[in-house]
């Protein structure tokens, strides 16, 4: 019987000084034997450290997860995620085989929130760059990044523990079969389809095209280029109806899958 425990195992981090790496260590640890693969449910295995991409790897399924995380003291997510170089990251989310990554929070030696972001729900939008380090910096000039988890659909928010809940298995593996058909899409096509699908995060389940359309004026500022919105967004949501993310019930309207 699978079961998760959000305590940190500090034996682990005992031979470790800096803050920073008993933090990692012990992350790590307790995902290799706490986490499992939310693509297929089978066991995650550990990379040898310093590898360039990817931390974890579920040898069934072949998936490749990144742990970023972060201390919290209020246990909170919060709205970004600091990650490292910003040119690295743009780099490797526009890859054929870009990763996927699990978010982290831990307070008081546990974990707060896990989530996991499908690679497939990354687009460059969603990547802040931050100012570069300044002139007296050890790494003066470099620039870093945030990940932007309000520019991420929420759909694409997998969450494994939830403010220090523990979120069931089963449902986990559901939560990412719904939008696994979403996988195809490359990145090219991928940027639209998120921006339609955080319109949708802000419906009700049953939503009409014209409230699609009340976002005409906010897509519009972001492709003032683009003189056929309304026939993007139309396009989009037809997409996302064969992708059984939504389904139109009757004329103009439309009802999200669960
Ligand atoms: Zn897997």
């Amino acid at each position: 019987m699978y079961s998760m425990e959000l305590d940190f195992n500090i034996d682990v981090a005992i031979t470790y000084r800096s803050n920073s790496q008993k933090a990692r260590v012990m992350t790590e640890d307790w995902l290799s034997r706490n986490g499992f693969c939310p693509i297929c449910g089978n066991v995650l295995s550990h990379f040898e450290a310093n590898r360039p991409v990817a931390d974890f790897i579920c040898k069934v399924c072949c998936s490749e997860f990144e742990l970023k995380s972060k201390h919290s003291k209020n246990g909170t997510i919060g709205k970004n995620i600091t990650d490292g170089a910003y040119d690295t990251m743009i780099q490797r989310i526009t890859s054929q085989n870009n990763p996927n990554f699990f978010f982290m929070t831990h307070n008081n030696l546990a974990v707060s929130n896990l989530i996991m972001i499908p690679n497939h729900f990354f687009t460059p939008e969603a990547i802040i760059k931050r100012k570069p380090l300044s002139v007296t910096a050890r790494r003066s000039g470099w620039v870093g990044c945030n990940v932007s988890l309000s520019n991420i659909p929420e759909s694409g928010q997998i969450f494994l523990v939830k403010d220090g809940q523990i979120i069931n298995k089963d449902s986990v593996l559901s939560n990412y079969n719904r939008i696994a058909s979403l996988r195809n899409i490359d990145i090219s096509g991928r940027g639209w389809l998120m921006d339609v699908l955080r319109c949708i995060d802000f419906l009700e389940n049953d939503f009409t095209l014209n409230q699609v359309y009340s976002f005409e004026s906010l897509l519009k500022s972001k492709y003032p280029n683009n003189q056929f919105i309304k026939d993007k967004i139309r396009q989009q949501l037809q997409l996302l109806r064969d992708k059984d993310i939504i389904e139109f019930t009757s004329r103009g309207k439309y009802k999200k899958i669960k």
